[in-house]
């Protein structure tokens, strides 16, 4: 039996995203799985974007249904600009609108910068910056036609970039990514700061090191991730469910006054930690 008090406090437990319409980009691998994945928990209906895999992407899909909610997969290259407004407008058509757009694509091309080549440069940028303005612009578009619909949620849409903690801290070798990471910071916050008076919350969670795909090396044996955890304070490699679990609240109503912030989910691997002896 549960207690007058325990009941006072806990109103009866809600899916956070009952009824809202999410689309994930990447989203059949890493942190963008594990995101598709938590938004269905959490109730929401989930589009799973991805370029290729579609086994793996049709994996995501069943297990979202899982859940009882809706979900597809759908191939798109973010950074096609034809191949997005299709899949935005294909979204509409199937799920009659979105809610929240989770723009996480990305991928790294590494290289000294006297050795990077036009084409990974270009590469990451068309992938990780280019990719997520094309996605918001169409996520935004909606949001703007359809406003707010207060059952659903108090805002008219919500954008979350996937950036990194490399939006902030220099990347030796790495020219390309940290360009796009700082790209996707002042994309996110101008954006915020447009789109805010029409109640679009357009936020940013920045990711640590997660053991995902694209950092397989750094984390793969014993003493890499040793290596790896230096940087760390908190002394462990996040998993892809602590970035979904950042995105799901802050998706949700919960954080409805957070408006162009950037949520670093990264164990403290941005409090300098070589000045916690040094300096
Ligand atoms: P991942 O390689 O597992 O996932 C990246 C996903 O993006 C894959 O599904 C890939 O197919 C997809 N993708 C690549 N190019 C695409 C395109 N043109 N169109 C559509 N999809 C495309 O890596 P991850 O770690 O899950 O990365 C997800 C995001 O998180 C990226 O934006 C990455 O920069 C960011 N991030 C990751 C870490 C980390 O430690 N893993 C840290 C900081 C930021």
């Amino acid at each position: 039996m549960t207690s007058p008090v325990d009941e006072n406090r806990r109103p009866a437990a809600l899916p956070l995203l009952r009824g809202q319409k999410a689309l994930v980009t990447g989203a059949n691998s890493g942190i963008g799985k594990a995101t598709a994945i938590g938004l269905g928990r959490a109730g929401a209906d989930v589009v799973v974007n991805y370029v290729a895999g579609k086994e793996a992407a049709d994996e995501v899909v069943q297990e979202i249904e899982s859940f009882g909610v809706r979900a597809y997969a759908y191939e798109a290259d973010v950074s096609n600009e034809d191949q997005v407004v299709g899949m935005f407008a294909d979204m509409v058509e199937r799920f009659g609108t979105i809610d929240i757009l989770v723009a996480n694509a990305g991928l790294q091309r590494d290289a000294a910068s006297v050795d990077m080549t036009l084409a990974q440069w270009q590469k990451v940028l068309d992938v990780n910056l280019t990719g997520q303005f094309l996605c918001a612009r169409e996520a935004a578009k909606e949001f703007v036609r359809r406003g707010v619909v207060p059952e659903v949620s108090r805002a008219a849409g919500k954008i979350i970039c996937m950036s990194s903690v490399h939006q902030i801290i220099p990347w030796a070798g790495h020219a390309n990514y940290a360009a796009s990471k700082g790209g996707v910071l002042m994309l996110m916050q101008t954006l915020a700061q447009e789109l805010a008076p029409q109640g679009i919350r357009v936020n940013a969670v920045a990711p640590g090191a997660i053991r995902t795909p694209i950092n397989h090396d750094a984390w793969a044996t014993p003493e890499a991730e040793a290596e790896l955890l230096k940087l760390v304070p908190y002394r462990r490699v996040g998993d892809p469910e602590d970035i979904a679990d950042a995105v799901t609240t802050l998706a949700s109503d919960l954080m409805d006054y957070v408006v162009g912030a950037t949520i670093y989910v990264d164990g403290g691997m941005t409090l300098f930690p070589g000045f916690a002896t040094g300096g």
